[in-house]
């Protein structure tokens, strides 16, 4: 068999120069075996594609190179990793800083919750100002949904034993960013579509009815999820439990139907009711647990 460098089906020169930029994507320890070893598949197609044996070869030669960046891209970050770095906590507030973000640079940076905050400034020393309707009507609303959202919080908080204070913290930055970002997102969404019907006072009313109406259940399917989302998370590391087992049966008293997660870093096992009647337990996994997480840790 012909070397690709001697043979006279040597590949185009712009499939090299893709294959050698998808080769700066491989880990510098195997980059040349892998250059290697994507050479010659792209030698031994070209063979094929040059005696007529690909009847379509403008879609196999762009299957082959995707292909090649796919896997380079993978021997730099492994799948593994995407989800581990998924689960970790640095995840969720990196999406929260992009959301943030997208949200201030499609609002002009927060403009008419700015101007709520500057009408509330100049009524509150003195006599009541032109917008004042508009301030209470904002005013009224978010009292009456950070009111029920804090009592939310307080019925179905984690359990008290759980974690130290990394995890507290983690789960009073999740609710705060939600209790932020969800009434933003309302207060803006409702400017931007009020100013959609600058002459119809009776189509401003409704979509901002609406809006309210859809803002309070909003806000509590958020809180849910971010009251779900601290009870999957290991006390320890916070990073995302996972294996879930079923354990226990709907029919047994003492032993209830549940669900038992673990850490991938062995810190510990959390066994959830499928029920309201039962109650959480985290089980501390000890050292002589550490061999078999060993892998997911390193
Ligand atoms: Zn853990």
């Amino acid at each position: 068999m012909p070397t690709p460098a001697a043979s006279p089906y040597l590949p185009p020169l712009h499939y090299r120069l893709l294959l050698r930029l998808a080769a700066c994507l491989v880990p510098r320890s195997a980059r040349t075996s892998w250059q290697a070893r994507q050479d010659a598949r792209l030698f031994h197609w070209w063979i094929l594609a040059e005696r007529g044996e690909l009847p379509r070869r403008g879609r196999e030669s762009a299957a082959l190179l995707r292909g090649a960046f796919q896997d380079a891209l993978q021997q730099r970050i492994s799948p593994a990793a995407v989800t581990g770095m998924i689960r970790g906590p640095l995840f969720y507030l990196l999406t929260a800083a992009c959301l943030f973000t997208l949200l201030a640079a499609s609002t002009r940076c927060f403009a008419y919750t700015r101007h709520l905050v500057e009408l509330a400034l100049l009524l509150l020393p003195g006599p009541p100002g032109l917008r004042s309707d508009v301030l209470a009507g904002h005013a009224f609303i978010l009292a009456i949904s950070l009111t029920a959202a804090a009592a939310m919080l307080f019925i179905r908080h984690p359990p008290a034993h759980s974690g130290g204070w990394r995890y507290w913290t983690f789960f009073a930055l999740q609710c705060a960013l939600v209790l932020t970002f969800v009434p933003l997102v309302w207060i803006e969404s409702g400017a931007a579509l009020r100013a959609c019907f600058p002459h119809h006072e009776g189509l401003r009313a409704l979509s901002t009815l609406l809006l309210t109406l859809a803002y309070l259940p909003s806000l509590a399917a958020a809180l849910a999820w971010v009251l779900a989302d601290q009870r999957a998370r290991c006390p320890v590391c916070l990073r995302r439990l996972e294996l879930p087992v079923s354990v226990g049966s709907w029919s047994s008293v003492f032993d209830p139907s549940a669900t038992e997660f673990l850490c991938d870093r062995g810190h510990g096992a959390l066994l959830l009711p499928d029920s309201s009647a039962g109650a959480e337990r985290w089980t501390r996994l000890d050292q002589s647990w550490a061999g078999l997480f060993s892998h997911s840790s390193g």
